[in-house]
């Protein structure tokens, strides 16, 4: 492999192993600009590299209170949240639905984030004074609610190089193609309608907060989490994954790809437990099988 140093010198380094970890779009992006498997093409269908990119889809509802309700949401710890996990995944029966997937459903304290972590009623002002007036008003009379929804893969959502931009070294940047889905509006109008009873019945004075619209397209300008999952995905079949079921490039043996790049789809549950237990997984592979005998360790 090769890579510029600090003084911008180009270094060659030999490897008998390569573990690409640097994180899921990096991933993708490091095994296209290489060369490590055939590049997806959307209207072929064919190659695997970029395919079966998903994401998360989220909705969130904030339910403020009046100031005898004191919510107190700069403190908090991560493990003192509470979810509902009756809509995720296959914990119902979707039939008269018309999706798959679902979320937990959750409220988790953690000590709110500057600016994302001060939300206002429906018509505050942007900025400004009545705009501090709101945020001091509600600030420790509110509850967000989260529903980190699963999303699954589409023949149209994919990465790939970037025809027109480059980076500072002339490589081309990663592209991201992607838009929401009939599935994904119809299961996050159905996980919000759930979640907003809940608001419901906590009795607030005000709900804010709605799910995706028939024909709502995806927005950048809209925090969506930042759980991206696909591009380099684990399989069976050499012709529609990048990776094995050890996580090793079955087009180059001695490169193993741990990250949500190897997810099929997006889950329900936010990623990083499952990328540690794969990354484990593969590691065990490496060293009770690789090390002993470098090469493929699924036969094409
Ligand atoms: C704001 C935010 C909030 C998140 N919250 C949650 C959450 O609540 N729950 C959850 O499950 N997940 C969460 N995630 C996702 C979580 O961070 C990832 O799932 C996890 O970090 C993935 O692990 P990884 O080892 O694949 O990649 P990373 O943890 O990103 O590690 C990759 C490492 O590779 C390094 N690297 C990249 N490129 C190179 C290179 N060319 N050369 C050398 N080093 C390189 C990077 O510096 C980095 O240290 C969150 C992510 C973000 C950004």
């Amino acid at each position: 492999m090769t890579y510029v140093d600090a003084q911008g010198r180009q270094v060659e380094q030999p490897a008998d192993l390569v573990i690409l970890s640097a994180f899921q779009f990096h991933n993708v992006h490091l095994m296209l600009l290489s060369g490590i498997g055939k590049p997806y093409n959307p209207i072929t269908n064919e190659g695997v590299v970029g395919r079966n990119f998903a994401y998360q889809n989220i909705s969130t509802i904030k339910a403020f209170f009046g100031k005898d309700v004191h919510t107190n949401n700069f403190i908090g710890a991560g493990g003192a949240g509470v979810g509902v996990d009756d809509f995720n995944a296959d914990n119902f029966d979707h039939g008269k639905y018309g999706f798959v997937g679902g979320s937990p459903f959750w409220v988790n304290q953690a000590g709110v984030k500057p600016i994302s972590g001060l939300p206002v009623p429906q018509g505050t002002p942007g900025w400004g004074s009545k705009w501090k007036a709101a945020v001091a008003d509600h600030y420790t009379h509110h509850v967000s609610m989260d529903a980190h929804g699963a999303h699954q893969s589409y023949r149209n959502n994919y990465l790939d190089l970037d025809p027109n931009y480059k980076d500072a070294y002339g490589q081309p940047l990663l592209r991201m193609t992607f838009d929401w889905q009939d599935n994904d509006i119809k299961m996050s109008q159905f996980m919000h309608h759930r979640m907003h009873k809940i608001a419901v019945a906590m009795n607030p004075k005000e709900i804010i907060g709605a799910p995706k619209t028939q024909g709502a397209h995806f927005d950048t300008t809209v925090y969506q989490t930042t759980h991206m999952n696909g591009g380099a995905i684990m399989g069976e079949d050499p012709q529609t994954s990048a990776l094995n079921r050890y996580l090793q490039s079955w087009d180059v043996p001695n490169v193993f790809v741990p990250g949500a790049s190897a997810f099929p789809q997006g889950l329900g549950y936010n990623p990083t437990g499952m990328v540690a237990a794969l990354t484990y997984w593969s590691a065990q592979a490496i060293r009770e099988q690789y090390l002993k005998n470098p090469g493929p360790l699924v036969q094409a």
